[in-house]
């Protein structure tokens, strides 16, 4: 598997867990420790919504009732980004795979390439409820916040200046669907990744500092043992 020389090993890798796990916050953390980008496909749907693209008209709907956009749409919108130059070291993905379909797809597109490590952040569903109803995020940037974690001035982003505020599909009554959705159609590729010996369970409970180092330990474990 190849390695590059410099201050980082090449790392490919998938953040799994239900909504309001932390893969948000976490990802971006671990996308700077790696050196590898970011890539959540809830934000590129959010950035085309807001930029009024083909595909931002098609998905707002669906994504504000809390529905899943098709699998076909996002296997090409994953594709093309995993191939961008700057994702030749590797990449963090979060927010797809999230059917066994699209699991399947990864596969199939990374075949030359493939997977690392599959981290589940594993949070119970109470404590993700009263997390999600707190959040707010900088509708310019994506950046991730919470009322009891405010941006400096409020409600003005820390890193873009952009405009903090509750994201559209937080509304109770979305989140639940999108809860339930995550149950039946993501909840399968966690034996679907056991099965194919990718997958970590990490306790996404305590402080974001805590919820990194057990991320940091599980990840380094893997590639270290892959050399
Ligand atoms: P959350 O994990 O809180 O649902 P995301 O930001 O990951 O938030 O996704 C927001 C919405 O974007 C989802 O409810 C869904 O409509 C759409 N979406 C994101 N990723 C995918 C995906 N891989 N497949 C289908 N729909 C997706």
């Amino acid at each position: 598997m190849s390695q590059t020389t410099g201050a980082t090993p090449d790392v490919r890798l998938v953040l799994l867990g239900r909504q309001g796990a932390g893969k948000g916050t976490q990802a971006a953390r671990l996308a700077e420790a790696y050196d590898v980008p970011h890539i959540s496909t809830g934000d590129m749907l959010r950035v085309a919504v807001k930029e009024g693209t083909p595909l931002g008209r098609k998905a707002k709907e669906i994504m504000d009732a809390g529905h899943l956009v098709s699998d076909e749409l996002m296997v090409g919108i994953v594709n093309e980004r995993i191939h961008l130059p700057d994702a030749a070291r590797g990449w963090l993905l979060d927010g797809f795979p999230r059917t066994v379909a699209q699991g399947e797809a990864l596969e199939a597109i990374t075949a030359d390439l493939p997977l690392d490590l599959v981290v589940n952040l594993e949070v119970p569903e109470d404590v993700v409820l009263k997390r999600i109803s707190e959040r707010r995020v900088c509708s310019t940037c994506g950046a991730i916040y919470s009322l009891s974690s405010p941006p400096t001035n409020p409600w003005t982003c820390d890193v873009c200046g952009g405009r903090v505020v509750q994201r559209d599909d937080d509304t109770e009554e979305a989140v639940r669907k999108r809860l339930d959705a995550y149950t039946a159609d993501t909840a399968p590729l966690l034996p679907f990744y056991g099965e194919r010996k990718l997958l970590v369970e990490v306790d996404g409970e305590g402080s974001p500092d805590e919820v990194f180092a057990r991320l940091r330990t599980a990840i380094d474990a893997r590639v270290t043992a892959r050399g």
